[in-house]
């Protein structure tokens, strides 16, 4: 039983003119429990537009995206975003920052710093709960930025380029220290949805790899890879 299945799913963006650009074309995929899916393609192939569909952010112009076998839109769906920009509140502290999504659910704020200070840890950021976003390296603030995302033990972790803003060696050691804890079963969530233009990225951490690719029409085609587990 997979968590996410889209069908046929497609988007469209109006454009002045009156033309309208299709960003997706038809588009069907699975995402089941236990697995890294990877969605792999080159710059404006429209990936970011088909993470948001998945994840209810954005409604498809066509097709549907189910959880569980009900629309998205009826669910009550618990994703987070890990972004490649870290997108962290520059005014708050790294616990604050990773309390933030629990705060805005109404969770008490025993039970917050208790679950922020161990997803802290899970990350190795034991020690910096003090500290500001500017205090610390890009790492480190990715580092957060998985914190805050995975605080809320979302069904599905969405990552946008996560990697992309860091520099290659920090990008790494990230990469297969996220990959160590995804092994070890020490990462709370049951699917990661990872968006990247990097094929080595895609075929080190992903059980599964969707490529997105571009043709003149602005049409992107669809092609799916399947790989062993390593
Ligand atoms: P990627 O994540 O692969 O870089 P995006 O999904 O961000 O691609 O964008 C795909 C294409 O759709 C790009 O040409 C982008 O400019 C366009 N696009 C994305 N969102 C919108 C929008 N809300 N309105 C109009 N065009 C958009
Ligand atoms: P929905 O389909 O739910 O309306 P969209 O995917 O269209 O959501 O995106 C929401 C908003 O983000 C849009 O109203 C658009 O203005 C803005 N947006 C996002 N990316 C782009 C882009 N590349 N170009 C123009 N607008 C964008």
């Amino acid at each position: 039983e997979p968590i996410i299945r889209a069908q046929q799913v497609e988007k469209f963006y109006a454009q002045p003119s009156e033309n309208r650009i299709q960003v997706i074309a038809p588009t069907s995929l699975e995402i089941f429990p236990g697995e890294i899916v990877a969605l792999l393609g080159p710059s404006g192939s429209g990936k970011s537009t088909l993470l948001r569909m998945l994840a209810g952010l954005s409604k498809p112009s066509a097709g549907e995206v189910l959880w569980h076998g009900k629309p998205v839109s009826a669910s009550q769906i618990n994703v987070s975003i890990v972004f490649q920009s870290f997108a962290l509140f520059p005014w708050l502290t790294v616990l604050e920052n990773v309390e933030a999504p629990l705060k805005a659910r109404g969770i008490a704020s025993t039970t917050r710093h208790k679950s922020s200070l161990k997803i802290l840890d899970t990350v190795g950021l034991d020690g910096f709960a003090s500290a500001y976003p500017k205090e610390l390296s890009g790492g480190m603030r990715q580092r957060v930025g998985f914190a805050r995302a995975l605080v809320v033990e979302p069904e599905v972790l969405f990552m946008d380029e996560p990697f992309s803003a860091l520099d290659v060696l920090t990008a790494e050691n990230l990469r297969s220290e996220l990959l160590e804890l995804w092994q070890k079963k020490t990462i709370p969530t049951q699917a990661i949805f990872l968006v990247t233009h990097n094929i080595e990225e895609a075929v080190l951490l992903a059980d599964r790899i969707i490529v997105l690719g571009r043709n003149p029409g602005h049409v992107r085609t669809d092609f799916k890879v399947n790989l062993q587990h390593p």
